[in-house]
This record gives structure tokens, sequence and C-alpha cells, in this order.
């Protein structure tokens, strides 16, 4: 079963989630889409990768929403073996002085152009394990601190125990986020030198080897984001097999920080956006950080009344998603904006389905969908109550809601508790929608189904976002504070619109959201002249769908970081 893919030399892609598909439920949100449309990628460009997650049985979660409690978490369990194949292999890793044993699922990922890869899933729940240890690889992102440790364990040094023992050869470690770099702790140990070879005072492992062998991409400037463990825990959980003065010296004095033990295991260190890299060198100072800008799949994000387009005007855009540079000229205006209309009327039938809520064809619909945390700022279109009715009452609109809060991020629910009453207390002024249990299908159906996607995050904490790549490929313009990728994709008025400046005055950014609203963005839109609106449209794909694809970027990483 493994053996189609043994013959080469691979990469090895390491996620604590990926997005496969929307019945697998190893992802989470935007790291693991990535992930995803990383291997989708790779797969139609017939680039050898072997990706590496955990089987997360017992998923994220499932979402309901309650109008006064807000979010309600439910479990997400799926059954693996409906989905994959269970390998024989099996490895052990020491943890807490015990042997763990880990197994593996194979998933194999059909790329749009024959291409295929595989994906293997670790887990944990074998016979050979105690309880405790069976539930090590059950809940993504769920537990303590001592829970996620062996989490990380497992996904770092299982992997590349695991990946051994199947016979694959690696040509490269990509470490996609923090997550992952125990990784590099093994290869440590894989790669010392024999105890007569060391120098007094040197550390016995060969770093720039391992270096040489590893590309680490990290993910945002947020704090939370970057997983930090007491030594006394890790020491508790862990023989490292390396001695603690190296571990310190690579993974900070004060705890093990997962990111500086990356950066510090790494030879190419990569920011998702140009001004988040800039950002990242600031907060690591000392390291080079290149800009490497996310991208998403083309064939997955394109609705199929976009892909049939392509197909039509383009072919061979699946392959080449750069040839959409030429969508301006060579899609005729009025078979885009009648693709348009089937997404938007796909989006408005799914939205009754789900809430029984009836959103209107011919009036302009805003989407906002994303983890719903304070640094989003999902309230701030809704911070002047008074200002909004009043646009809406001169220029109607209808705007759709979606986004799951990490169950233990407080501000992230109450932030989804207060939209749930603005849209209560909007009622027959603005209607507003928000949709239960934000996932794939129905980013999907969102981002091709709105006519404008907003974002407003704090700067500049949004190291890229995706969400607005996938729209462009939709023709779907962006509204959206200039932060993360949309700096490098907004071109005011081509592309889409922005919100403030990029300087740091997040204070007058609902002012600048409402001006952009009241007097470009809906007055377009409600112009007489519909090819205004369908010129945004075409330029939403042709300057940034053009570019901002999984395929450029792993072009690039296949050239800058892989191969070096
Ligand atoms: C694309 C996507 C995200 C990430 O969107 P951002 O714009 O990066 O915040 C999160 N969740 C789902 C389900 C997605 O499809």
């Amino acid at each position: 079963m493994i053996d189609e893919f043994i013959h080469e030399p691979r990469i090895g892609y390491f996620s604590m989630e990926i997005a496969l598909r929307n019945d697998i439920q190893t992802y989470a949100g935007g790291l693991g889409i990535l992930a995803g449309d990383t291997v989708r990628s790779a797969a139609d460009l017939q680039l050898p990768i072997v990706a590496v997650s955990l089987v997360s049985r017992a998923g994220y979660f499932r979402q309901e929403l309650d109008p006064i409690e807000g979010q309600v978490e439910r479990p997400a369990v799926w059954e693996p073996r409906e989905r994959m194949r269970q390998l024989e292999a099996k490895i052990a890793v020491p943890i807490e002085g015990r042997p763990v044993w880990i197994g593996a699922w194979l998933y194999v990922l059909e790329g749009q152009l024959g291409g295929r890869e595989p994906v293997l899933l670790l887990d944990t729940d074998l016979d050979e394990n105690g309880q405790e240890d069976r539930e090590i690889t059950h809940h993504l992102y769920g537990g303590d601190q001592r829970y996620r440790l062996k989490q990380e364990i497992v996904l770092g040094i299982g992997g590349v125990r695991m990946l051994q023992a199947l016979g694959f050869e690696i040509r490269h470690y990509h470490l996609n986020e923090g997550h992952s770099a125990m990784l590099g702790l093994e290869l440590l140990r894989r790669f010392s030198y024999r105890p007569e070879d060391v120098r007094p005072g040197e550390p016995p492992y060969d770093l720039p080897r391992v270096r040489e062998l590893c590309s680490f991409t990290t993910h945002t400037p947020v704090e939370a984001g970057h997983d930090r463990f007491d030594y006394s825990l890790v020491q508790s959980v862990l023989d490292t097999g390396v001695d603690l003065a190296t571990l310190k010296h690579l993974a900070g004095d004060d705890n093990l920080n997962m990111t500086r033990l990356a950066l510090g295991l790494s030879d190419f260190v990569n920011g998702v956006a140009k001004r988040h890299a800039e950002i990242s060198h600031k907060m690591f100072p000392g390291y080079q950080v290149h800009a490497i800008t996310n991208g998403v799949h083309p064939f997955t994000w394109a609705a199929e009344s976009f892909r049939k387009l392509y197909n039509r005007y383009l072919p061979s855009w699946c392959h080449e998603p750069e040839l959409l540079v030429r969508a301006d000229c060579c899609i005729p205006e009025g078979e885009i904006w009648e693709a348009h209309c089937r997404c938007k009327l796909d989006l408005i039938e799914h939205v009754q389905s789900l809430t029984g809520i009836r959103l209107e064809a011919d009036i302009p619909l805003i989407g906002f969908a994303r983890r719903m945390t304070a640094y989003k700022r999902p309230d701030l279109l809704f911070s002047d109550l008074a200002r909004l009715s009043a646009i809406a009452r001169q220029r109607p609109f209808q705007v759709v809601l979606a986004g799951k809060a990490h169950p233990h991020d407080g501000g992230g629910k109450e932030l989804i508790r207060q939209l749930l009453a603005h849209s209560r207390a909007l009622a027959g002024i603005l209607r507003v929608v928000y949709l239960p249990d934000y996932d794939m299908d129905i980013a999907r159906l969102m981002v091709a189904g709105v006519d404008v996607w907003l974002n407003t995050p704090l700067r500049p904490l949004e190291a890229s976002g995706t969400s607005g790549m996938k729209a462009a490929f939709n023709g779907v313009p962006s509204l959206s504070v200039l932060d993360g990728w949309w700096i490098e994709g907004c071109i005011e008025g081509v592309t889409g619109w922005a919100v403030g400046d990029t300087v740091e005055a997040d204070a007058t950014d609902a002012a600048s959201l409402y001006d952009k609203l009241e007097q470009v963005v809906l007055p377009l839109y409600d112009s007489k002249d519909p090819a205004r609106w369908t010129k945004v449209m075409k330029g939403a794909i042709s300057k940034n769908a053009s570019y901002f694809n999984s395929h450029r970027m792993m072009r690039r990483y296949a050239t800058e970081a892989y191969i070096r």
C-alpha cells in the first residue's frame, strides 16, 4: 500500500492539523486548510511530499448556536476506517518513562491532474497502550499543557520514526508551525557524533546538518499561537536525548518555546506574507525570515460555475493558475456575472435550509467568516449601530457571518453572543445571518456566494489570511483592513478596497469602513452600469487569483526552501 510512495525521496510536511476533506475532522481552521492546500498543490505539481499529522478521532468540535448562550460545542467524532487504511507499522516513543505505541493511517490525496500524495495520520489509540495514552491523538487542540506536549512529541518524534519505519527517504522536512518542532530533536539525536569525535565543551550534535534538512513556517504574531512548555514539565514527560544546555540554547532559557526551537533547528524560516515576515523578524531578532506569501488551492476554492468558465476560456488554469491573469480580457463580463449569480443563489438556498432565513438575490451581500477571536474584530462593522442603520436604510444590503471560537477563548465566544444580539437588534433594518459550524463546505459556499468579502483584523495581527484569496478565485472583491496578504493584494478600486491605511491607526478603522461602504462600495454595486462592478470582479480574478494561489506558493517553497 505504501510501496507506491517510497521509491523516491519526498518532502516530509508536518502539521498538527490538515483539512483533507470536510468529513475528516483533522482540522480546526486556517492552518489546517493551508496544510491541505499545500498537499493538494504538491499533487497537482507532481512534487513528491508526504504529510504527517494526527488522526484526531474526536475532531475539533461541531458548533451549534443558541440565541442566548451563543456557541454550543458538540463532539466531532469520526471513524478513520471509513475514509482510509490502517498501516501495519507501529513505533514507540517514550513518554513519562513508558513506551507509547503509535500506529498510522494512510490517506491518499488525489490531485486534479492525476498526482497522488500520501498523508499519514498518527494514532495512539492502540491495544498496546493504556487508556490515557490511547487518548493522546483524540482531541485536536484539546486538553492541558501536558496533553498538548504529549501530542507534539507524538507528532514530531513519532512522525520522524514512523516515516523511517515505513521506508520513506525524506530529503527535506517542512515544519508547518512550531507544533512539530520536536522532530528537530529526533534529527539531532540521529545526527549526533560519536563521543570520541566530540571536542571538549562542544555539543555532540551535527546541528548544521539538521538545519540544512529543515524549513519552518511561522504563522502568527499572536502570543497564544506560540506554544511554550516549562522545562520541568518537559523533563517529566520526555527524555529528549538532548542535554538541557543545548535545549535551552535552542528553545529559550525560561521555557521551551516551540517557535524558538523550530527557528533554532531550521535554516530556512518563512513568514506567511511580506508584512508578517517583517513582524516575525522583529519578534525574533537575529533570524532571517523569508516571505513566501500564502496561497489557496485553485480547483478546491473555485466554485463549479467558475471552474467551467476557466476551463472554457483559460484551459490548464488548474495546473497554471497564472493564466488567470488574462481573465480580465478573455472572459466576457456577462458570463462572469452569470457564474456569480449561480453561486449567490446556491448560498442563499443553503442559508435558507440552515436558518429558515431567505436572503435576497438582488441586494448586495457582504460576507465575514473566520475564527471568532478578539483580534479579528468581527464586531467592527457593528461598532456604531446608528451609523450602520443609516447606511442600510439609504442603500440596503445584507450580511452573512460564520465562525467558531476556540472552546477556551472566552472573548471569542462573547463576540459570537454579541453578533447574535446585533443581528436581533437590527431586525427590520439590516438582515444579518450567522451560519453555524463554519467548515470547508460552508467556506466554499460563502467565499463564492457573497458580493463582497469583509476582513477587519487589528493590525499587524493577521499574519496572512486566506479566505479573501478564496473569494478572489470566484471574482469576489475584498473590503479589508490593510494587513496580512491584503497589503500585497489590494489595488484600490481594482481588486477591492482598503479599510484604513497601513499605519496602526485602528481607532479610525470603523469610520473608514462605514465611509467606504456608504460612498464607494454600495454606490458602485447599485450603479446603473453593472459593467463597472464586474470590472472589479475581473480585477480580483486576474490580479489576485492568478498570484495568491498555493501552486505559486509551492513552486517557491520547492526552489527557495526545499532545494537549496
Ligand atoms: C479559509 C478558512 C479559514 C481561514 O480563513 P482566514 O481568512 O485565514 O481567517 C478558516 N476556516 C475555514 C473553514 C476556512 O475555509
